[in-house]
């Protein structure tokens, strides 16, 4: 059926409209959110062995989360925004605290990226 909706909209040039209704925006946001989480879990798991293959699922979740306009913001102390590797910490990163700011660095790169303090949500 879906298929036979494809072969037609070719023909009258609709396919933006007809993929629009097959794949809803919501839905793509869903995904995207699932597969940059389920990213995120894989890379800190193969961090140990194979961090170059951590580096490349950071950088295809950042390429997920751009296309279908997905913020990072949960997972952006993950990740070095300069190099874009995987940061764990007490193993490439330093994390202090100075002036109520959460100051992180990267010891690849020496990139220093701060955030503020927040209370965690329960
Ligand atoms: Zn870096």
């Amino acid at each position: 059926m879906i298929f036979y909706f494809k072969k037609l909209a070719k023909k009258l040039k609709l396919t933006h409209f007809v993929y629009g209704l097959i794949m809803h925006k919501d839905n793509i946001k869903k995904i995207a959110e699932e597969r940059i989480a389920l990213l995120f879990r894989l890379a800190d798991n193969e961090f140990e062995k194979h961090p170059e293959r951590s580096k490349r699922y950071v950088e295809i979740a950042r390429k997920i989360g751009m296309k279908a306009k997905v913020s990072l913001a949960d997972h952006k102390k993950k990740f070095c925004r300069k190099c874009g590797n995987y940061l764990k910490h007490g193993k490439n990163t330093r994390v202090r605290i100075s002036c109520s700011n959460i100051v992180q660095t990267c010891k690849v790169c020496n990139n220093i990226s701060r955030y503020k303090i927040t209370k965690h949500k329960e």
